[in-house]
């Protein structure tokens, strides 16, 4: 494993690090002979970096269930406290002190803001946020503070103008340069040497499951053979800036693979073909994304049930594969209860969006797109084939 110092912590630490947002699950839970095997693989593999989060269910308790049993004081553990839920600062002490628990540990080394938004920012200040902090970090049981972000440039600036930040964690990955806080927020933070860790290095997914199929030729016939998340891995680790990429590893194989990738990578050492083929991945995929939604599910629940990262990721599907397969799907997921039609444009769901989506006009064009006049009929046919 290959390691970066955080200059503003003096930290060590290895260039992947564990998202705990997809442990394996069995019917419907935690898997978590599994998640352990798989946690101690990626310590015994050098990984010593291990992102939670008090709003991913029950993350935290496996974590430190796991971490308890000889590997805490091995590695750096980083959770978030859940800001979109905390309007007092008892509420923020006591979930701090869940989060402690949970992780059975009396310090965390990374917490941070989670999805911190600059007028939450300034809510939160409003309601003792500072004093939280530095009485947290007296006691030693905060060590590094830092917000994941997921807004605009602009605030992003002013948010670390405005604090001593240790660290930041923001969404970057060859889709999201220009998107986001994106290439500028992440060299303006590291100029400040604030640590920089990356969340979503592979667009949910997108960039491996929903790679246009021009996009998977131009893989497939590259000289190098390397998969699409090999490819989207290295051109993170290419760049300087970058200090430790989170991955949410749910496979026994993605370790594997990580962990390879980890340990071979150089910085500033693709070629020019390779930065290439990259640009050309990128267009191919510019060509067939309709809607930008990382499917966060930030913006749920809809007061009238629609499942709006269901119906985008539908509409980017159909868009990407033009396969009937997609529109069935569709179909058989949202009918009737969860359909884009379903939508009164109450408003609620677009402010609690990061990417800013104009969530209700793209669920508009989800509903012409899929909810034809014979959308109910074709639901009961495919309904009745699929469970007589
Ligand atoms: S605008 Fe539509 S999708 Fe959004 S919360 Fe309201 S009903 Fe649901
Ligand atoms: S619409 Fe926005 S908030 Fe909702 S899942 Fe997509 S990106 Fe997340």
């Amino acid at each position: 494993m290959q390691y970066k110092e955080i200059k503003k912590t003096g930290d060590k630490l290895s260039i992947l690090g564990y998202g705990c947002m997809r442990y394996p699950r069995k019917n419907g839970r935690i898997d978590y002979e599994r998640t352990e095997n798989q946690i101690i693989t990626a310590i015994e593999n050098g990984v010593n970096y291990f992102d939670t989060a008090h709003m991913y269910p029950g993350s935290e308790e496996t974590l430190g269930k796991i971490l308890a049993k000889g590997y805490r004081e091995k590695v750096k553990i980083a959770t978030k406290l859940p800001i979109m839920n905390i309007n007092t600062k008892e509420k923020m002490d006591q979930t701090f002190e869940t989060e402690l628990e949970r992780l059975q540990t009396n310090y965390i080394d990374y917490y941070m803001l989670h999805d911190l938004t600059y007028s939450e920012w300034k809510h939160q200040q409003s309601i003792g946020v500072l004093s939280f902090i530095e009485d947290e970090k007296k006691k030693g049981r905060i060590i590094n503070i830092g917000f994941s972000y997921h807004g605009n440039i602009i605030n992003f600036k002013k948010i670390i103008e405005e604090y001593d930040w240790d660290f930041v964690m923001l969404q970057y990955n060859y889709l999201d340069e220009y998107y986001q806080a994106g290439k500028e927020g992440l060299e303006y933070a590291s100029a400040q040497g604030l640590g920089i860790l990356i969340m979503e290095p592979l667009r949910e997914g997108m960039i491996i499951n929903k790679l246009p199929n021009e996009a998977s030729k131009l893989i497939e016939n590259f000289k190098i053979k390397r998969t699409p998340a090999e490819w989207a891995l290295r051109w993170l680790w290419n760049n300087p800036h970058v200090d430790v990429v989170i991955s949410g590893m749910s496979r026994e194989e993605d370790i594997e693979e990580n962990v390879r990738i980890a340990n071979d990578v150089k910085v500033n050492s693709l070629t020019e073909d390779e930065e290439k083929l990259i640009d050309n991945l990128k267009e191919e995929f510019k060509k067939s994304i309709k809607i930008d939604c990382t499917a966060c599910g930030y913006c749920l629940p809809c007061p009238k049930g629609v499942d709006i990262p269901l119906a985008f990721s539908a509409l980017n599907d159909k868009s990407i594969f033009r396969d009937i397969k997609t529109t069935v799907m569709y179909l058989i997921t949202t009918y009737p209860n969860s359909s884009a039609s379903n939508c009164t444009k109450c408003g609620k769901c677009e402010p609690k969006c990061p990417q800013h989506l104009d969530i209700m006009n793209n669920l508009e064009e989800v509903d012409s797109s899929f909810e034809k006049w014979y959308y109910k009929i074709l639901c009961k046919i495919v309904k009745a084939i699929m469970f007589r």
